[in-house]
């Protein structure tokens, strides 16, 4: 989740979350790591977590659900999205000005143009 940083695009509502377009997903599957997860809730970007997720056709629940350490199925839906989603190939796309981002072999290319710094 990466936030646009082109000079003249300073909308914070359309210059962050990025927007996927056009990728290649990977799933790789690793063992869930509860504890993990339930630690690092509190410091993720929720909203923006949801919007990604969905430009990944990954449904994700619009809060964060109560007792979210108990609730397996909400865990393992976050596993996924956090862990096992690998972004390979496409681009992310701002908002705000429309530049894109190209993503190489799971890389995302974030230098811009002379021009756009
Ligand atoms: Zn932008």
């Amino acid at each position: 989740m990466l936030k646009c940083h082109v000079k003249n695009c300073t909308d914070p509502d359309k210059q962050y979350p990025l927007r996927f377009k056009g990728v290649k997903i990977e799933q790789i599957e690793y063992e869930p790591n509860e504890e993990f997860l339930v630690r690092m809730l509190p410091r993720v970007d929720w909203n923006a977590l949801v919007k990604t997720a969905s430009d990944l056709n990954i449904a994700l629940p619009s809060v964060v659900p109560e007792d979210p350490a108990n609730n397996q199925e909400f865990l393992q839906k976050l596993h996924t999205v956090i862990m096992e989603t690998h972004i390979t190939e496409g681009s992310m796309v701002c908002d705000g000005c429309s530049h894109e981002y190209k993503i190489t072999k799971g890389i995302a290319n974030m230098l811009l143009a002379e021009h756009e710094i």
